[in-house]
């Protein structure tokens, strides 16, 4: 089994751009942002718009970025979750402020799979490992690929925790899906099955009711004595 997990909104409890643009950049990036929503421009397009109007150093962004709000419910969650499934972080965001955010946290080292952040002189730029062209939401990363390709050692059960319009192409391939936010909207129109959540309380809630032993181990998971 394998957790696609969301980051800006899922386990942040604010959008990690959002915020900084909020800090850091002119207060026309909302106009970007909303043109985004509209559906008028790719995420892409967006973020490197976005990105490019910071104006902060070094120093204030790390700073921002040890700041980050977590949903503390995430830990019992993924201490629960990692005692039968593989678990990544799967971002449309910047891979540097969520190392940065869980490592101020305390919380353990977990794969992060998202855009690569880049510092240069008074800013940020943003550049895009993860990119496939023929992914259905034109974003930054393709969550898809990542479940794809890492499913591939992680037999069995692909689920996905997400909010937003980066975890729409995936929300079509994952065996269960627990939606916020404008996902949730996204899998009605697209009757995709779906639990709804506002914290990780309630999916832990959710997958404690499954029964363990019957999930769909790999065989070195299957070997781990589940409590
Ligand atoms: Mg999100
Ligand atoms: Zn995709």
């Amino acid at each position: 089994m394998l957790f696609i997990v969301d980051f800006d909104g899922t386990i942040s409890v604010k959008d990690t751009i959002d915020a900084m643009l909020e800090k850091f950049a002119d207060p026309s990036w909302q106009d970007i942002e909303q043109e985004w929503l509209d559906g008028k421009i790719t995420a892409v397009e967006c973020m490197a718009r976005q990105i490019d109007m910071v104006k902060a150093d070094h120093m204030a962004l790390e700073n921002f970025f040890r700041g980050i709000q977590l949903d503390a419910s995430f830990l019992p969650f993924y201490k629960h979750a990692t005692q039968f499934a593989k678990l990544v972080i799967a971002s449309d965001g910047l891979d540097h402020a969520i190392k940065v955010a869980m490592r101020n946290t305390g919380w353990p080292e977990i794969p992060v799979y998202s855009n690569h952040l880049n510092f240069v002189p008074q800013g940020i730029k943003i550049t895009y490992p993860l990119r496939k062209d023929d992914c259905t939401g034109g974003n930054g990363m393709c969550k898809c690929a990542v479940a794809r390709s890492l499913s591939l050692d992680a037999l069995g059960p692909i689920v996905l925790i997400g909010d937003g319009k980066s975890d729409a192409c995936i929300s079509g391939m994952a065996d269960i899906v627990f939606a916020k936010g404008s996902l949730i909207k996204h899998c009605e129109r697209n009757q995709i099955k779906h639990h709804k959540f506002q914290t990780f309380a309630d999916v832990l809630a959710i997958i404690k009711q499954w029964p363990i032993e019957k999930l769909w181990l790999n065989e070195k998971q299957s070997s781990i004595k589940l409590a």
